[in-house]
């Protein structure tokens, strides 16, 4: 029957581009979509990712069998010392399991399963508010519901930190805490390590279970340890938690998902044994799941990161990448400043990674939409890396001319 299946929204994020799309202006700007663009506008395949690809290309004993249910194994232990450090804690002490997901996506899928398979404190799934939209889709489609704890300050668009600490110290004992390691989606508004240090605190007197989502190691700062830092800090403290990696945009993979599920448990006795164990719970829910994970995205990141001068390189391509999109916040932020565009214009500069929180109201946004053929989410999120040196002047005098007229 016809009633039995509504009509879904369409996803707002790909419903941008497609209105990008069909615009015909020779000026029409897109500044939605995630995902990094060089200084004439155009997708970037990272310099070390074609080497990868050339050796693999070249290696005779490569075939298109299944890969392990756990993915590629010289892929995941890399990706965990990447994210954890190479003398980490947990993987010395065998507390840590990894498990190679489709890209950050799948991998905070595979975490919501698990949680919502084993987990036994509450379990609503805190998020910030604002998120990445799709984490409350991800929760709530598999029965876990989800709650917000205030993260953006309107005044400052900077960190509301004390209402996010109130917010978990408010929150029902042994909640699920989802965070952003850094380069927050959509905001570009981090804590500071002292902040981190302090939400560890909280999260561990309430005895709250942290889940990481990282999708922009090494994307965000340039500097894949400094981008890591708060997860480590975790580690080291001895938290029980789950991490979501992406090399989506670190290693420019997008549409190769690539990426990984890490578990840890804290130090102690039996904590070898408890991780064998959520590993093969893990295992079973990927087998369900997609039995196999794709081969060629990990298998390029695997080069890379099994080989220290291709991983040198791909440091070099990181700070190409970081360093543009830094750029072009100090452009943004001067020529504003220079328009005498009023409000403040620090924020631009003060967050980081793929994404400014400009604070442009929904009306500015579709005003810069129909007026200046300017494209960008409905809450005033920009993708910095869709300016560049040729757009970067329209763009602003874009804004500021819906601003101020
Ligand atoms: N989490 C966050 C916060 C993100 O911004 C993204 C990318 N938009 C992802 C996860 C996952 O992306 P992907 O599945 O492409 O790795």
């Amino acid at each position: 029957p016809a009633d039995v299946v509504p009509q879904a929204p369409e996803d707002p994020l790909f419903g941008l581009m497609r209105a990008f799309r069909a615009d015909e202006s020779p000026d029409k700007m897109d500044l939605g979509i995630g995902a990094y663009r060089d200084d004439n506008g155009k997708p970037w395949v990272l310099p070390v990712v074609k080497k990868a690809d050339e050796i693999l290309r070249n290696n005779p004993d490569l075939n298109h069998e299944y890969a392990p249910i756990a993915g590629i194994q010289a892929f995941t232990s890399k990706s965990a010392e990447l994210m954890f450090g190479a003398d980490s804690p947990a993987l010395k002490e065998g507390r840590a399991t990894s498990i190679q997901t489709i890209s950050g996506t799948g991998a905070v899928h595979l975490g919501a399963l698990f949680l919502a398979k084993f987990y036994k404190g509450n379990r609503t799934v805190y998020v910030s508010n604002p998120t990445w939209a799709n984490h409350h889709q991800i929760f709530n489609n598999v029965g876990l519901p989800t709650a917000q704890y205030p993260y953006f300050d309107k005044k400052t668009k900077g960190l509301d930190f004390e209402g996010m600490t109130q917010a978990l110290r408010e929150a029902p004992d042994r909640s699920v805490v989802l965070l952003h390691p850094c380069a927050h989606n959509p905001t570009g508004v981090d804590p500071t390590l002292d902040q981190w240090k302090e939400l560890a605190a909280i999260i561990r007197q309430k005895n709250h279970f942290p889940f990481f989502d990282s999708a922009y190691q090494g994307f965000a700062s340039g500097n894949l340890v400094r981008d890591a830092a708060a997860v480590r800090y975790f580690v080291e403290q001895g938290f029980e938690l789950l991490l979501a990696q992406s090399f989506a945009k670190n290693f420019g993979l997008y549409g190769e998902r690539a990426g990984c599920f890490h578990a840890i448990t804290s130090p102690g006795p039996g904590a070898a044994e408890t991780i064998a164990r959520i590993a093969s719970q893990l295992a079973i829910l990927q087998r369900s799941e997609i039995s196999n994970p794709p081969l060629y995205g990990a298998r390029i990141a695997s080069t890379v990161l099994n080989d220290p001068k291709l991983f040198a390189e791909w440091e070099e391509n990181l700070a190409t990448m970081s360093g543009r999109i830094i750029s072009m916040r100090k452009a943004l932020r001067s020529k504003l400043e220079e328009l005498g565009t009023p409000g403040t214009w620090n924020h631009i500069t003060d967050q980081i990674g793929m994404f400014s929180f400009t604070g442009l109201t929904e009306e500015q946004v579709l005003r810069l939409r129909n007026e200046a053929h300017v494209y960008m989410t409905k809450n005033g999120r920009i993708s910095m890396a869709g300016l560049n040196t040729k757009n970067i002047d329209y763009f602003a005098k874009a804004v500021h001319k819906v601003v101020t007229t």
